[in-house]
């Protein structure tokens, strides 16, 4: 690797007609309510698109998949790939990652007619051959099973025009290195080479020197705030798989009440489904986002600085210089693609020297983003637990004793004595109070479903694993044994990492079946469609190897590896007795 030089100028404030994108990809973007690209996308959409090599430094949640996935599809020309090659290849490290990745490159490239297939271990080989067959424009694989296609012949790299690493660290981490290598000779010299990787060890370097060309390197350069400039804001995040996002969020905003919130979320189409949700819900929510006129946003503002209760669901481009005093809550409903559109956000409450609260919704691959922010504004975002069922049950009874008491200090009850003195004869006074208390709860809740849904906690992942390496006796390296050996759950409460039980699986297969990390991790992973990055530890022996699992997936993993061949071959699996 040369040394780089300086990347093109972006613009200022760039939008993605004026990085030079065809009509049908800015249209596509457009369609999903992409407002504006993301630091990461502004700086890597010009080199990319100018045909140089990138080395990126971005984490999930940042919009690096349409960073290169954009640059990829502008180049191609859809519907010419011969059968069995490829225009364009993506590596991606686990099955999640290349489905995520395959469905966002065909909404890109939904109008342009591209063609896309994801390949990853564990799919039914047949149908994957089936459309290697007719040709595809861009490939999206897991290294392992790139390597097994191109050994059997079934996918060539000849036509190759565009590499991606995507999560190259994560793929190293996984044992992938040497299936990389042999992936990356296989293809094109004259090839375009994107790497994009949250860290840049050694390792990382390393590749990137033998494999991009002068490449342009991207990191967003991230300025301290100080902390002067950072509002009186009480910080918390809760991490929810995605789809317990809307119940998570309803939850909490029954449990805080705000005077006032703003919602916000990354896209048009995600405030205008949340919207949408929460009035299903029985909420009042306003939408405010850049596709609507400004008359339109102007009553929207108007209604939330003037009524009561009010939640404004809003882009990031529509709030920006909108200042509601009354605002008590600032609620992040995705992680913000970049930590100064989280201090942007939070600095809109805890205005004149009251306390405002701010909260982040997180999937559990968007920790790194949270830790990015906390770098950035050198403040501590608590890690919260959802609160439960019965935690917003007292937080009800709370709110309506305090109701109750406001209501019966402020007097003027006798229109209503005479109801509560016939049924005195028949029942108890007590009674009477809580069925008028139960009438009143009933009433409240109309129209709001799901309230009493369970939400299931969830534990962040972990920074990088190791992988291949055996961890000290009883505990996953990344997994946080607490004393004695155990996983810490106590960690959850105190807002650390939270972690799961363990439980070491015993496979009858090792070093001399040829057995590598990466098989395992692959066979888990694709099999048992288990997050990779939940894989503790793993010891592969001359005969056998081990392998932590989280306890409530250890079955259903059995079960898996049971079904499947680990190189070739049918093993045993079981808990290991030690
Ligand atoms: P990624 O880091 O590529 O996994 O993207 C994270 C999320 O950001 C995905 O849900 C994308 O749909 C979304 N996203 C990417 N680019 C943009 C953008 N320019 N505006 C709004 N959302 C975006």
């Amino acid at each position: 690797m040369k040394a780089s030089p300086p990347p093109p100028e972006a613009p200022v404030n760039p939008t993605f007609d004026s990085l030079g994108l065809k009509p049908a990809l800015v249209e596509a973007l457009s369609a999903l309510g992409y407002e504006e690209p993301t630091p990461i996308q502004a700086a890597a959409l010009p080199p990319l698109l100018a045909g140089k090599d990138l080395l990126g430094i971005a984490a999930t949640g940042t919009g690096k998949t349409a960073a290169f996935a954009l640059p990829l599809l502008q180049h191609l020309t859809a519907g010419k790939s011969r059968p069995n090659t490829t225009a364009a290849l993506v590596l991606v490290p686990t099955r999640e990652l290349a489905m995520q990745v395959s469905e966002a490159i065909h909404r890109y490239g939904q109008k342009l007619g591209v063609t896309v297939l994801p390949l990853y271990g564990g799919q039914v080989i047949g149908q994957q051959l089936r459309v290697l067959k007719r040709g595809v424009d861009v490939v999206v694989a897991t290294p392992g099973r790139a390597l097994d296609h191109l050994r059997r012949g079934t996918l060539q790299l000849d036509d190759v025009r565009t590499v991606v690493l995507d999560e190259a660290d994560e793929m190293l981490d996984m044992g992938f290195a040497d299936d990389l290598e042999a992936i990356l000779s296989g293809t094109p010299e004259n090839r375009q080479t994107a790497l994009f990787s949250a860290t840049l060890p050694p390792r990382i370097a390393a590749i990137a020197e033998r494999h991009l060309r002068e490449p342009v390197r991207v990191k967003i350069a991230r300025e301290k705030v100080e902390q002067g400039e950072m509002p009186r804001v009480r910080q918390t995040a809760y991490v929810v798989p995605r789809a317990f996002k809307i119940a998570t969020l309803g939850r909490l905003l029954d449990v805080e009440s705000p005077t006032a919130a703003i919602i916000f979320c990354r896209t048009r189409t995600e405030v205008d489904d949340l919207t949408v949700s929460l009035n299903g819900r029985g909420w009042r929510a306003h939408a405010l986002h850049g596709g609507m006129t400004q008359e339109q946003r102007d009553r929207v503002i108007k209604q939330l600085k003037s009524q009561g209760t009010d939640l404004l669901v809003a882009t990031d481009v529509a709030a920006r210089g909108l200042d509601i005093p009354r605002l008590s809550h600032v609620v992040n409903f995705d992680v913000p693609n970049a930590p100064e559109a989280y201090v942007h956000r939070i600095g809109r409450t805890g205005r004149a020297g009251r306390e405002g609260v701010a909260i982040t919704l997180v999937e559990p691959r968007e920790h790194r983003l949270l830790r990015n922010i906390e770098r950035v504004t050198g403040q501590r975002i608590e890690v919260s637990t959802v609160p439960t069922v019965a935690d917003l049950r007292e937080k009800r009874k709370e709110m309506l004793r305090s109701s109750l008491r406001e209501t019966l200090v402020a007097g003027e009850l006798d229109p209503l004595r005479s109801v509560v003195e016939d049924l005195a004869s028949e029942f108890d006074a007590m009674d009477i109070a809580a069925a008028a208390l139960k009438l009143l709860q009933d009433s409240q809740d109309e129209g709001r479903e799901g309230k009493e849904e369970e939400i299931p906690t969830v534990a962040p992942q972990k920074d990088r694993p190791e992988r291949g390496k055996f961890g000290p006796p009883g505990g996953a390296p990344g997994a946080r044994p607490g004393p004695g050996g155990r996983p810490d759950r106590g960690a959850k409460a105190r807002g650390g990492p939270p972690s799961w039980d363990i439980t070491r699986l015993w496979i009858g297969a090792g070093r001399r079946a040829g057995m590598r990390p990466a098989d395992l991790v692959g066979a888990i992973a694709g099999e048992a469609g288990l997050d990779s990055s939940r894989i503790g530890a793993i010891q592969i022996g001359d005969s056998f190897s081990l392998v932590e699992v989280p306890e409530p997936d250890a079955n259903r993993i059995i079960a898996a590896l049971k079904e499947t061949t680990l190189r070739g071959k049918k093993v045993i699996v079981r808990k290991d007795k030690g």
